[in-house]
């Protein structure tokens, strides 16, 4: 019989710091542990962030990373990643989940995972329950505490500030939907891109770049689309420097995919 532990997912996502706290309270400190896969594009302050959290709540605090980069995997795997396919996810993320369980089953325990999925994001539970049944060997756990509570996400981050006195990551305050991956998310749609052009043009550029080596590569692949032609992030900074752009006539298609990186 395995022993139970109790493993919050994170990136520095509010919610899920407030989850990780409520697990505690409920199963103690000594069965639960804050879990964070590294991508390595992360923004300096999320580890800040997380540090404090893992501080504050007094939890063991596991940090894993796979060494590379989303570049590295576009590149090794030829596929730039966009906002229908991002294998960085798969590989950077759900991987290194799925090797966790594993060593933690080879050590007698049974890992539970928790996300940090608010009631108006209740139809991504079946999604990412199906998601994690499937990965590890045998099926995981995975529970979604806020779901059924009267918590907002407003109400997260107030408990956050105010009460624990912690700063939220940078990327918070910056007007940006997640703070993935520093804001460099290829799930990111026309709106994500053109926030982050007017907000880091210099983080764009690097976006740009990597797009650009890997068009040299792969040919005319692109992060973005709009009404399902592909649109280079050249191209879109040009049309935003002119202030011409065009959105997607279906406006749904510029919002953030959801992947398992955001419900870190
Ligand atoms: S946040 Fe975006 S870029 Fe980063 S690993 Fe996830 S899908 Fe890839």
């Amino acid at each position: 019989m395995r022993k139970t532990k109790h493993i919050a997912m994170f990136s520095g996502g509010a919610a899920s710091a407030y989850v990780a706290y409520l697990m505690v309270q409920t199963h103690g400190l000594e069965n639960c542990l804050l879990f964070f896969t590294d991508t390595l594009w992360e923004h300096p302050d999320n580890y800040r962030f997380m540090y404090d959290i893992a501080d504050y709540i007094g939890i063991e605090f596991k940090h894993v990373m796979d060494t590379r980069t989303p570049e590295t995997v576009f590149t090794e795997t030829r596929f730039l990643g966009n906002s229908r396919l991002a294998k960085c996810s798969s590989e950077l993320k759900v991987r290194q989940t799925v090797l966790f369980i594993e060593e933690l089953r080879d050590e007698g325990y049974e890992p539970i995972l928790y996300f940090g999925i608010g009631p108006h994001e209740k139809h991504r539970q079946e999604n990412l329950t199906e998601f994690y049944a499937h990965q590890p060997l045998e099926p995981v756990e995975t529970r979604f505490p806020l779901i059924d509570s009267n918590l907002k996400d407003k109400n997260l981050k107030e408990v956050i500030e105010n009460e624990w006195k912690i700063r939220l990551p940078k990327m918070y305050y910056l007007g940006f939907s997640h703070a993935n991956c520093g804001g460099r998310c290829v799930r990111g749609g026309l709106n994500h891109y053109e926030h982050l052009y007017k907000t880091w043009p210099e983080v764009y550029t690097q976006q740009e770049e990597m797009e650009n080596r890997l068009r040299e590569m792969l040919g005319d692949v692109t992060i973005l689309k709009r009404d399902g032609s592909p649109l280079t992030l050249k191209q879109y900074r040009e049309e935003l420097e002119a202030g011409i752009c065009k959105k997607n006539m279906n406006p749904e298609d510029d919002d953030t995919v959801p992947c398992v990186c955001i419900f870190n």
